[in-house]
């Protein structure tokens, strides 16, 4: 019988994000701003600690692991790691975000992993736009990535392109970006702006989910509402005559807290019990005070046993004008 991680709420953990750096080649300008705070290379967790984590995490009951960033790909040694995880047991589920613009040279590696999921960001199907949103000209390596990414992750396995909605950015090519999935096994998934760039003074934009989902509804008739598992981040649409599906997550509503099954590890090693909270405890200080591993179990535990009830709560708990983290650093 797995073992089973459950929080103080009675919400079962089973999904690990495990950010390994947070640096990043692009720099869209919702997720690091000028005044983003990066910590010099020392400070991240070393390969060996982020290995030792995950199995102490997969034994307390972690069966899906998703490996994130910054972009993962910036760091030296990644195919290595993923495949260690391959064939770590316990890992039920092995998934990977990247940006897309540095794996097109690994797809043979990236066959042989087999991965169980792939998010690629895509926030734009213009090339100028793309540069303009993310300060590099890769637009075509993205695009390239995204009509390999089939070819090289678990048949039957989800492919999901994430992109952030925009007011009066990319809010005018909502439906060109959905239109990938007609021909794409893929999901497209809109998500809304969070308060996430490093910066203060952030502004919720009012393409908030109920919008996002009327948009669509109005012009895209054929959408039918799939039924997904309890913990599922995404409301989820079929359309008629699509491959794929439309997704809609409600990042900033915070509208499926009641379900989370998801803690994080930040590059730093920081655990999160929330997106929203600052970090509840230091694992890379923890592992390098010598302590063994029921020690961290036992730590994790506790953790767990003072969860926030959602990200409201967590967020409101975070010290007055203290400066919001980057995604990048948090590894979304
Ligand atoms: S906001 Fe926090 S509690 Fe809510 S789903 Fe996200 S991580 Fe979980």
């Amino acid at each position: 019988m797995r073992p089973q991680l459950i929080d103080n709420l009675g919400r079962r953990i089973s999904y690990l994000r495990l950010a390994v750096t947070d640096r990043c080649n692009l720099h869209c300008r919702y997720c690091q701003s000028a005044t983003s705070r990066l910590d010099a290379r020392r400070k991240l967790l070393s390969y060996e600690e982020l290995i030792r984590l995950t199995r102490i995490l997969v034994a307390m009951g972690i069966s899906k692991v998703r490996i994130t960033g910054g972009e993962p790909f910036v760091r030296n040694g990644l195919l290595d790691l993923l495949r260690y995880l391959r064939a770590l047991p316990g890992i039920q589920q092995l998934a990977l975000t990247t940006n897309g613009t540095l794996a097109g040279p690994h797809l043979d590696v990236l066959r042989k992993i087999s991965l169980d999921g792939l998010n690629i960001s895509l926030d734009t199907l213009s090339p100028q736009r793309f540069l303009e949103i993310t300060g590099k000209d890769h637009f075509a390596k993205v695009m390239a990535f995204i009509h390999d990414a089939p070819g090289i992750i678990k048949a039957g396995a989800p492919i999901k392109i994430n992109t952030v909605v925009q007011d009066g950015v990319n809010t005018d090519e909502l439906l060109e970006l959905a239109q990938l999935a007609e021909n794409l096994p893929a999901q497209v998934r809109f998500i809304e702006l969070m308060p996430f760039n490093g910066a203060q003074g952030f502004e919720a934009t009012d393409w908030g989910i109920d919008r996002l989902r009327g948009y669509f509804a109005k012009n895209l008739p054929r959408m039918t509402e799939v039924v997904m598992p309890e913990a599922t981040t995404a409301q989820v649409f079929r359309v008629r005559g699509f491959r794929g599906t439309l997704g809609f997550i409600g990042g900033y509503s915070r509208s499926f807290c009641r379900q989370c099954n998801k803690i994080r590890i930040t590059p730093q090693g920081m655990l999160k019990t929330c997106l929203y909270d600052d970090g509840v405890l230091d694992l890379k200080e923890l592992l390098r005070s010598g302590v063994n591993d029921e020690v961290v179990e036992s730590q994790i535990r506790q953790c767990l046993s003072h969860r926030q009830p959602n990200g409201f709560v967590a967020a409101a708990l975070l010290h007055r004008g203290q400066q919001p983290c980057s995604m990048a650093s948090i590894g979304g």
